[in-house]
């Protein structure tokens, strides 16, 4: 898995261990690597590997219930927890920045947030345009390793989506990978073809090479109203990864590096000017939303007073979905083989047939996607899906109908995982968005209940200090101590979500609490009513 996360077909910068999400990085270094790789070699049934932010700092003798490995990544107690207390130990080889999935092994490629902005675009035209987006003109920027997911998101809903990127190398590189449809020469040619295709209702997706902040106005300015408006520029980081206006992506080290203050000036104007459009397409009626890069939070910081104005994407069409335990089921085919994938993609269809939208979206992904990578398959399964899927893969290796292990692991972003105030915990019930308890705890419960590989992170998604979440892999090999951890694991990793969401007062998350079992503590499984 951490040779997959480092894949050249996967990686970013596979050379700087870089995975994806500006500079999300799998290891520490050269060194960390090959000492990280030997020791995983050589490891017992029954020993733990201990990863401190990417570097491997001890094998300890446990049990064979215990995981395998043991992270902790880019923690900060939490005074210090700033990006420049950060980059001054990053600097001394004391950290590094492991965004969620690189830290944790259980990055995919891009089917890995393919599913998830599948599942965003298709939640956005259920609740705003009656289950389809034909005619309708999705703006939205950032073609990196996350953001280039946006464009076949909105083409497999029906819509029409242009897509802003600053780096003309990326925009023709997603072309040349089939991730855009065509590759506009200017914004009159781009509005020339979404014109066309909205007026036709038929899907087409547009890469354009531009600021993001420039191109918004001046979409603005010429009085065009996109049906939906968001962006997945790295924002999360704006001083290393976002550009701003004026500088070419190959200047930008060099001028970060000769004038550090006129650059986080010319930052703080992007920022501004980016975010305050966005807003004034909102106010022209466009659905607006973070799309989980905290621009709205750079911005405030930026000045832009009203930033939150508009809502984060999780709260608004994921978190009904994190009540019921349901969230991205990823698993990958250790043979390399794709048939082991295709053969569960028959199993899977076959045990949930009464789930039309899981249908959709495996047709979708087997017909319009290649594996990058070693093969495999995310789709979004609730709390009692999960565990009985998990059985029938460990079946499924241990008959011999798969000819390998399988790795099941899960985003980061996922119901019981995630403490992030800007993102998926924003504007809760009872008002609990920073408490950062729960990951913790499903990181100590996924370690106790026996997954593979445990970790706790800090900062994914939107950057220093803003998030704390857990990642868990667990392999499928067809044992029966893996049948045994697999029940406990992939049950009461996402059972814990509807145990965090119950308690903030979500009313579905408190129905399944007292519908499926839960043990509350003076409440004998029936808390909540
Ligand atoms: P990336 O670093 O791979 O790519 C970012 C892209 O944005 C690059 O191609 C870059 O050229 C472009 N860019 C930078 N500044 C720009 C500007 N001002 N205007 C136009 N283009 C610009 O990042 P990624 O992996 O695609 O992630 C994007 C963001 O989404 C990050 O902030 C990441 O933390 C966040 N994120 C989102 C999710 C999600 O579920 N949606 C999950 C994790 C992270």
């Amino acid at each position: 898995m951490l040779e997959n996360c480092l894949d050249p077909d996967i990686a970013k910068l596979p050379n700087e261990f870089i995975v994806y999400g500006g500079t999300g990085r799998a290891v520490r270094d050269y060194e960390s690597l090959h000492r990280i790789k030997d020791a995983l070699r050589s490891l017992e049934d029954n020993e733990t590997l201990l990863i401190q932010s990417g570097k491997p700092v001890g094998i300890f003798l446990t049990n064979r219930m215990a995981p395998r490995v043991l992270m902790s990544g880019t923690m900060l107690v939490p005074k210090w927890c700033t990006w420049e207390t950060y980059f001054e130990l990053a600097k001394k080889n004391l950290t590094t920045f492991g965004q969620s999935t690189a830290a944790s092994w259980s990055y995919i490629g891009t089917q890995g947030i393919m599913q998830g902005t599948w599942e965003t675009f298709k939640q956005v035209s259920m609740e705003h345009f009656a289950g389809t987006l034909s005619g309708k003109l999705i703006l939205t920027s950032g073609l990196g390793e996350m953001g280039s997911a946006q464009p076949i998101a909105v083409t497999a809903n029906g819509g029409v989506c242009l897509v802003v990127d600053v780096d003309k190398q990326v925009v023709k590189k997603r072309l040349h990978t089939s991730m855009i449809d065509i590759m506009a020469e200017s914004l009159d040619e781009a509005l020339d073809y979404i014109q066309d295709f909205v007026q036709r209702k038929e899907p087409l997706s547009i890469g354009l090479v531009g600021n993001a902040a420039d191109i918004y106005e001046q979409i603005l300015t010429r009085s065009i109203k996109p049906d939906v408006v968001t962006d997945q520029t790295p924002a999360h980081d704006v001083y290393n990864s976002y550009i701003p206006t004026g500088v070419k992506p190959e200047e930008a080290a060099s001028l970060r590096e000769s004038n550090p203050e006129h650059y986080e000036q010319l930052i703080r104007i992007t920022l501004a000017r980016h975010l305050k459009t966005m807003i004034s397409f909102m106010k022209k009626g466009s659905v607006v939303f973070d799309y989980g890069n905290n621009i709205r939070g750079a911005a405030k910081k930026a000045g832009v007073i009203d930033a939150f104005c508009f809502p984060n994407f999780i709260t608004k069409y994921l978190r009904p979905l994190f009540c019921e335990g349901r969230g991205p089921f990823r698993w990958i085919a250790l043979s390399g083989d794709p048939e082991d994938i295709y053969k569960t993609d028959d199993v899977i269809l076959k045990l949930f047939p009464y789930d039309q939208k899981l249908r959709e979206w495996v047709e979708f992904v087997q017909q319009r996607f290649t594996f990058h990578g070693l093969p495999a398959r995310v789709c979004w399964l609730n709390f009692e899906e999960r565990p009985l899927f998990g059985q029938v893969i460990n079946e499924m290796v241990r008959s011999g109908k798969l000819s390998a292990p399988i790795a099941i692991t899960r985003d980061h972003m996922d119901a019981g995982s995630v403490a992030s105030p800007y993102r998926e915990t924003e504007k809760m019930l009872d008002g609990s968005d920073a408490i950062a308890d729960w990951p913790v705890l499903n990181a100590l419960l996924n370690a106790s209940c026996g997954a593979t590989l445990v970790g706790i992170y800090q900062g994914g998604g939107v950057g220093i200090g803003y998030s704390i979440h857990s990642g868990m892999s667990i392999i499928a090999d067809g044992s029966e101590t893996a049948q045994e951890k697999l029940n406990l694991v992939l049950k009461w990793d996402p059972g814990l979500g509807i145990v965090r969401y119950a308690d903030a007062g979500y009313p579905v998350a408190r129905k399944n609490l007292r519908q499926k079992g839960f043990k509350i503590p003076g409440n004998e499984g029936t808390s909540y009513d």
